[in-house]
Order: C-alpha cells, then structure tokens, then sequence
C-alpha cells in the first residue's frame, strides 16, 4: 500500500515538474522571441527600402487559431452549396468537389498574413531560422504599407477581384524578393518559363482550382515585377491598379461591360458577376490543352454569368464578348471540343458527365462576336 502511494506521489510529482517546465518554455518562448527578432530587422530594412514608416507589430498564432477564423467551419451549408453549385455546373472541378475541404487545404497553407494592423505568423508553417521566413515577413510588411499608405479599391466582380488581389499580391512578392536581394529579372524570367502554356500547367481538376488561387502570385508577380522594372518603384502599380485579368494577362485595359437580361421563374439568383479572361482561360484549359485554352481565351472582351438555383437545380446563362470574329470562332471551336470531350451530342446540346464532370444539359448560341452558354442541371 505504502510501496503504490509513493509511486503515486512520485508520479504526481513528475507531471507537476513537467507542467512547470512547459510553464517556463511558455513565459520564455524561444521561437516567440526569435520571431519578433527578426521580424524587427525586417520592418527596419522594409522601412528603408521602401522609404515608409510601418509601425505594425508581428503577433504568433497557431494552425488552430487560424482555423477557427478562416477554416471550412466558418462556412455555412448555404455558403458552401451555392459555391460547388458555381464550379460544378462549368465543369471545372469533379462532380464529388467539397468547398469546405478546398478553403481548408488553402487555410492549411497559411505561413504569414496581415490582417488588423498587425503581421501573423503561424507557429506550423513559419521558420524563423529561414530565409524564406524573413522574406515572408517583408511580404507581409508590403501589405502594411498597401494598407497604410493607399487607397486600392478591391474590384466588385471575380475578375476585377482577381486582377486587384494579382496586384496586392504580385506587389508584396517583388517587395520580398527586394528584401532578400533577389533579381527581379532572374526571378520574373523563371516564373515566366513555369507558366508556359507547353508545361500543361492545367492537367484538370487540382490544378485549375490551384491556378485560380494561385493566379495572383503567379501571374501578379508578373503583372507588377514588370511594371517595378519599368518604373523602379512599387508605389506606380498602386496608384493605377488594374480593373481585369485580361491587363494583367495581355497588358489590355479596355474591355466592355455585358448585361444579360436572363431570368428563370422560381429561381433565385445566386451569382451575377464577371469572371475574366483567366476564368474563360481555366473553363477552357481544365479539358483541353493549356496552350488551345490561353489562345482562345485571349480574345475576351467582357462577359456575364448569372446562376439561378431552386434546391439542387441549376440554370446559368454566360455571354462571353470577343475582341474580333476571329476570337470568337476560336473560343466556338475549343468549346465544342470541350463539350464532345466531356460529354454526348443530342441534337443541338450536350449531356455532359464523362471525365468526373456532374451531369448537365449544356449548350452555345454564337451571334457574332458573342457566345451565350446555357446550362442546367442538379448537384
Ligand atoms: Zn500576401
């Protein structure tokens, strides 16, 4: 009895010292201390390259934090439908897709964010001890001054979204290859080479919804690595940012607004929007080769998609403008493969439902430079 009191006690004891050391290693967090170290030399250095104050403090969250504000479980049922429903019904992700797994495998990537006036790192993804961590902290520091010091209106539509966010993004990429003293030539050229459309960067499913995540800091990079070589400084990119995808691709401002007066009785409308060149460029390439896809998409000159849903059921309309005849012929031509690729010709639509696509009645229309796209169908 007395022999097992002891061992108790002795247990007891143990797990009380290991509570005080992990109480210690709290109060005395060496990566906590290391972060804000050289989190410091990085703010100093940013402050002078980039010729601002930036007064922000560098805060240690874990993965868990970070799920509990931005993960799937934030996502309402509601929310997460309407968005399988809007990648499902244009075929570029497999009839299985689940949006709450897609936000939580990008949350999941986390390393560093601004957000409120202070930088975050996530004790699982950054490496205070690397140099990809301090350039990660001047990347974010970049986005203290985008928010500090200008007034860059996010766009209203997926692809005015996307070519500000390409901007945002693109710009603080240039600012951490400033930091770490990178060429922004030798960066930017291989950049360019692994977006060749000859590497088949779209394969199908993954990649497209990785490439549209991604787009920003691909393709923004681009976007403002040459517009920081032309004019020697981040702040130009700011001061004219770009309204659509198609200047961030082609370097192309305009483009022209389209208006579809479509409605469906008893539907709701779920989705109103433009989705881009990119957009056009990814519906494309997720079935066809990358190069025909960016080739096609290249005549974009404005669109718009509008989704209605009752329950499960779908019906979309998206009129997609081209530049010329020409671009339009182009876009029919690799549409109508897509459509045979994925599905079976009946009469003047398509039964869609081969290659893991959902099943859905799909048909164009072409008036000249314009092609209407209709859909329906059921999730
Ligand atoms: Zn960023």
């Amino acid at each position: 009895m007395e022999k097992s009191a002891a061992r108790r006690l002795a247990i007891i004891l143990l797990i009380s010292f290991t509570a005080f050391l992990l109480s210690t290693y709290t109060v005395h967090d060496v990566y906590q201390e290391r972060t804000i170290k050289i989190y410091d030399e990085v703010r100093h250095t940013m402050e002078e390259i980039r010729h601002k104050k930036i007064d922000v403090p560098v805060k240690v969250v874990d993965m868990e934090w970070v799920l509990e504000r931005w993960g799937s479980s934030t996502v309402s049922e509601e929310e997460a439908k309407k968005e399988e429903m809007f990648y499902k019904s244009l075929l570029i992700v497999p009839s299985n897709f689940s949006f709450k797994r897609k936000v939580d495998s990008e949350v999941a990537g986390f390393m560093a964010f601004y957000w409120k006036d202070a930088v975050y790192v996530v004790r699982e993804n950054f490496d205070p001890y690397s140099n990809s961590g301090k350039e990660a902290l001047a990347h974010e520091l970049e986005h203290a001054i985008q928010d500090r010091y200008f007034t860059i209106k996010a766009g209203d539509t997926h692809d005015g979204e996307k070519a500000y966010s390409a901007l945002i993004e693109g710009s603080a990429v240039i600012a951490g290859w400033l930091y770490v003293n990178k060429s922004i030539e030798k960066e930017l050229s291989k950049i360019e080479n692994e977006t060749e459309c000859k590497f088949e960067i779209n394969r199908g499913f993954d990649d497209s919804l990785h490439l549209l995540y991604f787009f920003p800091y691909k393709f923004g990079t681009l976007y403002a690595g040459k517009m920081y070589l032309e004019t020697g400084d981040l702040d130009n990119g700011y001061l004219n940012p770009p309204k659509s995808t198609k200047e961030i691709l082609e370097g192309k401002k305009s483009f022209i607004k389209v208006v579809g007066n479509w409605d469906v009785e008893g539907y709701d409308l779920i989705r109103n929007d433009t989705l881009g060149e990119f957009f056009t460029y990814i519906f494309l390439s997720t079935h066809l080769s990358d190069c025909e896809a960016l080739e096609s998409a290249k005549g974009w000159n404005g669109d718009n998609f509008k989704l209605f849903r009752l329950n499960n059921s779908f019906v979309f309309f998206w009129k997609i403008c081209f530049e010329t005849e020409k671009d339009a012929d182009e876009f029919q031509n690799s549409i109508t493969q897509l459509l045979n690729t994925v599905g079976v010709k009946k009469g003047d639509y398509w039964e869609t439902g081969l290659k893991g696509t959902i099943n859905e009645i799909i048909k164009f229309k072409r008036n000249g430079r314009e092609i209407l796209i209709e859909g329906m169908g059921k999730i």
